[in-house]
């Protein structure tokens, strides 16, 4: 078993969830990319019991393979992108 642990701030949710996975620089499609990082070994809880196990900390980026750059969650626009629709 392992754990894992998110940290977004609510706006960084939003984005995550609702922001086009575009390219601020070229609007191309982006990658999303999982950066896991590792924490600690020991005991955890989810769900009510007690695991043993690997807890790493998840935070989600994005990467252009155009540009050959990582775009954040924070850098991630929709406002221009919406008005051209
Ligand atoms: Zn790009």
């Amino acid at each position: 078993m392992a754990s894992y642990e998110f940290e977004f701030s609510p706006k960084e949710l939003l984005r995550l969830l609702f922001f086009k996975k575009i390219c601020p620089y070229c609007t191309k499609k982006l990658i999303k990319v999982k950066d896991r990082t590792f924490l600690d070994r020991g005991w955890y809880r989810m769900n009510g019991s007690s695991y043993y196990g690997n807890q790493y900390h998840l935070k989600f980026y994005y990467y252009c393979n155009n540009c050959s750059k990582n775009i954040q969650l924070n850098e991630l626009r929709h406002r221009k992108f919406f008005n051209d629709l």
